[in-house]
Order: C-alpha cells, then structure tokens, then sequence
C-alpha cells in the first residue's frame, strides 16, 4: 500500500469500509477520487467500472476523512511526553521554565516537530495555540500542509490587560500560510475582563481554556487558593490585580464568548452549559489531558450534550499525550469511546465536521462524499468500532492536499 500525493488525475481507493460523519457508511468501500476531490464514494455494486483508474487496495481496512484537532500547543512539541501529573500549579510553573529557557530556532524547531506529529496522526486542520513570542512559531506554520487557526496567545491582569490587547490588535486578520489568526486570551485566571472583550471585538476567531479546574473557580468566586498563592507567590501579581468578579468564570465571562472555542470546561454545572450554548461557543474537550492531570472523565460531556452545545476534540499539547509517535484526535475518541460515553458516529464528528466548524475550516473537506477533499485515512479494521477498539495510526490513504 502506498500513500497517493497526486493532486491530479483519476485513483480509486478499495477497502473494506468507508465512513464519515454525515451518513456515508459502505462495506465494502470504493472511493473514486480526481484530484484532491472526491468523484464518488460507494460499494463495489454501486460504483461500478471505474476504467483504467489505478487502484489501490486497503484491504483489512477502514476508508475515513483525514481528522481536525480543535485544540494543540504544536510549541509543546519539543520535550516528548511527561510523565502524568496531579500538581497543577507545579506543572505550570515546570512549562512557565521550559518556555523561558526555549530561544526562536528551538521554538520553530519543536512546532515543525509538532506539525510533523500532526501529520503522522492523520490532522488536516488545527486549532493551534501560538505562545508569545509568536513569530517563530508562526514560520514553523507557513509551509505546513496544516489549515485551521493560530490563536495568538497573551496573558494579562490588571495594568497588564492593554500589553495583551495590543498583542491581539497586531495581529489582527493576518494569514500564516492555509492558516487565519485568531486570539486566545489564555484563561480566566490569567486574562483580565478587558482582554476577553477586546478579543471578542477582533476580526477572527476567540479560544480560551475556561473552567479547567476547582482552583480557577474558587480564584475568581472568592479570591482564596492555590491559584491566588501561584500568581501572588510564583508569578509575582499584585494581591490587587488578582481576578476576582466573585462569579464562577463562564457567569462572568460568557457575555465575550459568542461563538468561542471553549477548551477543559471540567468545573461547570448545567446552567453554565445552558449560557454556552447561547453564547454558540463550542466546548473542546482534551480526554487524555483531563486523564493526565487525574480528573474525571468524560468530565461535563453529558451536560454539554443535553444544553445542545456543539462539542470538539482536542489533543492539548504532546507533553499530556501517551503516543509520542503521533498528535491524533482519533486517539482521543478512542479514550471517549472506550468509556462508553459516545456513539461512534458522534465520535467521528467531534474529530472531523464539528472540530472544522469550530475552527473555521470547511466541514465538507472532512466527509467522503462528493466534492473537495483534504485527504483520506486507512486503519485497520472492518469497521468503526474496530478503528475506535484499536491503537493503530492512521494512514494517509490519499493526500494530505
Ligand atoms: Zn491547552
């Protein structure tokens, strides 16, 4: 079996099952592309001749659409994967270290890395965190077959608000590459209410991590804990610019959430589901992060659903990943779907068609059917469930284009 790059002429592709999330599902399967489009996806009986098209055989495998990642810190890329962690605190202040002691070329050497992990995962697209200082970063994205959004990343309480606001405003409506750029005030814990309104005011696309744990709600409820200490004690924040509205961070803050990518979400009740869902903010989940950092789940997966608010996975970064091969979304369903908390189907839009929407990426690259393609995967297995059951890569069947 070999990967077809070809952006032109006829192929076809055999195997024993197709499948994509918008009701595409054949055993046995034929995809019959042109280029990077999809001419017809079918069985054998329905495609019929296909003429001197040359034919590759996935036999023992599942065709599906190549995957998105709403969530990744591609600049995370360069150290492996750390070993699971319950310290939060501590592990910030161990990437507040790496970041510092990282200088340009080892940044755009551990995003190229990043990019090239995603890629061996099956990722067309990506919802990237791009830390400051961004323009490293950025190049190791210019060349990458990768769409998506760079969310340019700042941080800023009290007097420091107006340096993140302006980080944003330089780089409003900008391209890097078959990538848009879009904000990422980082958290509520670390962001003043002027940035997250000034992100939501900017041309381009807003993701935060939001609710991710007890001690971010306990710091903007009340003031106390072990984020007040971090930020006054590690971290240097005057006790007066510590971010306490007394509100639960969505209460607070989902008035600047409209259609915002909203990553963790692990400390949220139903009615804060309910405001999201107004907001048609898109939660991203990061299953095997909330593992590494030994929190529950599949965490607010069903409340999310019953509010009816639109859900996407993520990988987070590689240091919380147990494959050190590969950044894969489908690893992730695979963690959701061995818990028994998603039909197979819903998996596979929360890696294709709802994570492209949520980073402004075309949902139709992301099916089989008719029409542009950004690429077809291969796994192992007669089905669904088998490629959900396994551990096996994916396999670029046809593309990335
Ligand atoms: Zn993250």
């Amino acid at each position: 079996m070999t990967s077809d790059r070809c952006r032109t002429g006829r192929s076809v592709l055999i195997a024993d099952a197709a499948v994509d999330a918008m009701g595409t599902t054949c055993q046995p399967a034929v995809v019959v592309l042109d280029g990077d489009r999809i001419e017809a996806t079918g069985t054998p009986q329905a495609i019929g001749s296909t003429g001197d098209a040359p034919v590759t055989r996935f036999d023992g495998h599942v065709l599906m659409p190549a995957l998105v990642n709403a969530h990744a810190h591609l600049d995370l890329s360069g150290d492996g994967c750390w070993a699971p962690c319950s310290d939060f605190r501590a592990w910030v202040g161990r990437i507040r270290a790496m970041r510092a002691a990282m200088d340009d070329a080892q940044r755009q050497t551990a995003v190229a890395h990043g990019v090239a992990l995603s890629l061996a995962g099956g990722t067309m697209a990506v919802g990237d965190i791009v830390a400051h200082p961004a323009d490293a970063a950025l190049r190791a994205l210019v060349d990458s077959t990768l769409r998506g959004i760079a969310f340019i990343e700042a941080f800023g309480l009290g007097a420091m608000q107006q340096d993140a606001v302006d980080r944003f405003a330089s780089r409003a409506g900008h391209r890097i590459g078959r990538l848009q750029t879009g904000f990422s005030p980082h958290a509520p814990y670390s962001c003043g209410e002027d940035v997250f309104s000034a992100a939501a005011a900017m041309a381009g696309g807003v993701c935060t991590h939001l609710a991710e744990t007890p001690e971010e709600v306990e710091l903007l409820t009340s003031g106390t804990g072990a984020f007040a200490d971090m930020l006054q004690h590690d971290i240097g924040l005057p006790e007066a610019a510590l971010p306490v509205p007394g509100a639960h961070p969505v209460d607070h803050l989902h008035v600047h959430l409209h259609r915002a990518l909203c990553v963790h979400l692990n400390c949220i009740e139903p009615r804060h589901a309910r405001l999201l869902a107004q907001a048609q903010a898109t939660a991203c989940l990061c299953p095997r992060a909330t593992r590494y950092f030994g929190r529950d789940m599949p965490g607010p997966l069903a409340m999310l659903r019953e509010a009816g608010v639109d859900i996407a996975l993520g990988t987070d970064s590689l240091l919380c990943l147990d494959t050190p091969d590969r950044i894969s979304t489908l690893d992730e369903g695979r963690l959701l779907f061995a818990a028994d908390a998603v039909d197979p189907i819903d998996v596979l839009a929360m890696i294709t068609t709802t994570a492209a929407r949520a980073i402004d990426v075309e949902p139709e690259l992301v099916d089989l059917r008719p029409g542009p393609t950004a690429g077809v995967l291969a796994l192992p297995g007669a089905s669904l469930e088998d490629v959900l059951r396994s551990t096996a890569a994916p396999m670029w069947a046809a593309g990335p284009f």
